[in-house]
């Protein structure tokens, strides 16, 4: 691939590497809406939301900005209750993120009366702060030195150090922050780290860059950046199969399960059933999709057929019309209203 040579170490030469970045950034940068921000608790449901989330999604189907208008104060999602939470993070999955946003939002009004701190140490003893976030918040919202290293800017350093060892581990992530605190501007925080992960995001991407169109190119030392970063071996992916049950009483009500453990409590689903149970049962929909490190294969199996069912624990009957205020796993809400649609 073309690439322009390496002329100048980055590290030796940081005030010119972060004037051919910003530059770059006040010219071509995107308007999204968290950077047109500086309240911290924006900020930080941004960050948060952005941690497993592609931006195209965050903002295109509406999450960030419905998510604010359910919940606009820090105080407003303190005092949420689980089925508004989840409902109003549903779609974006792993819940674990919006009840320890809740907690965040419960722990700066009991322990800092309610105004977000701006020093590293404090935003770190926040529930669920790590040092991505605590200086996400430090530096978009406060403007004030901070050092952010995310996938994107994990994979810009890597490319520009000519680094060839894991960035997923602990020594390679040391590495990388160490890196990345020189490089640094203290002056110009929000817009320096911007423009850092909008690199990574938008020319810096993944698999073969746009190293053309780098501002920093010069600063810029491999000469393979489609082979970096290196991550260690891939964790298997496990493929497992799901069977649900669809039931319907006469009444138009719709057999559901309230879930009950750590992960997904709160959330609504089919009722689920071992595969014995429900062999010989129609299958009405198959819907594939992934968590974590399983491809699950979901298949609704028609229940008409049985002769008598009890619910079993956490399962209830639900109005049809119910349904689309209850908080849903988005493989389920989908299997669900396509049948609901077919009926
Ligand atoms: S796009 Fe990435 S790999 Fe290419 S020159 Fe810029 S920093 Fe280096």
């Amino acid at each position: 691939m073309l690439k322009p040579r390496f002329k100048t170490d980055p590290l030796q030469h940081a005030a010119g590497f972060r004037d051919a970045l910003t530059g770059w950034f006040s010219k071509c940068g995107k308007d999204y809406p968290w950077r047109r921000t500086r309240d911290p608790y924006a900020v930080l449901v941004s960050e948060v939301m952005l941690q497993q989330t592609q931006i195209a999604t965050v903002l295109g189907r509406g999450f960030y900005r419905r998510f604010l208008e359910t919940f606009p104060t820090l105080e407003s999602l303190a005092v949420a209750e689980d089925d508004r939470l989840l409902k109003a993070w549903e779609g974006l999955g792993y819940y674990r993120r919006v009840r320890m946003l809740r907690e965040t939002a419960r722990a700066v009004i009991s322990e800092h009366g309610g105004m977000f701190p701006s020093g590293l140490a404090e935003l770190r003893k926040l529930p669920g702060v790590g040092p991505y976030t605590a200086g996400a918040v430090r530096g978009f919202a406060f403007d004030l030195p901070s050092v952010v290293v995310d996938g994107n800017v994990a994979r810009v350093l890597a490319r520009m150090m000519d680094f060839s060892k894991p960035v997923d581990d602990s020594p390679g992530l040391k590495q990388l922050w160490q890196w990345a605190e020189v490089l640094a501007d203290p002056e110009r925080s929000r817009i320096y780290n911007s423009a850092l992960m909008e690199l990574g995001q938008t020319i810096c991407r993944p698999g073969v860059p746009d190293c053309l169109s780098c501002p920093v190119a010069e600063f810029c030392r491999t000469q393979v950046p489609e082979t970096l970063p290196v991550k260690k071996t891939k964790v298997a992916i496990t493929e497992i199969d799901e069977h649900a049950l669809w039931l319907r009483d006469p009444d138009g009500g719709i057999l559901l399960h309230l879930e009950a453990g750590k992960r997904r409590q709160g959330l609504w689903k089919l009722p689920t059933r071992p595969a014995a149970e429900v062999a010989g049962l129609p299958v009405l929909i198959e819907h594939r999709y992934t968590i974590t490190r399983y491809r699950v294969t979901l298949r609704v199996h028609d229940g008409t057929g049985l002769r008598k069912v009890s619910p079993a624990e956490g399962e209830s009957w639900q109005h049809e019309g119910e349904i689309p205020h209850l908080a849903m796993p988005s493989p389920f809400r989908r299997v669900v209203e396509e049948l609901l649609a077919e009926s």
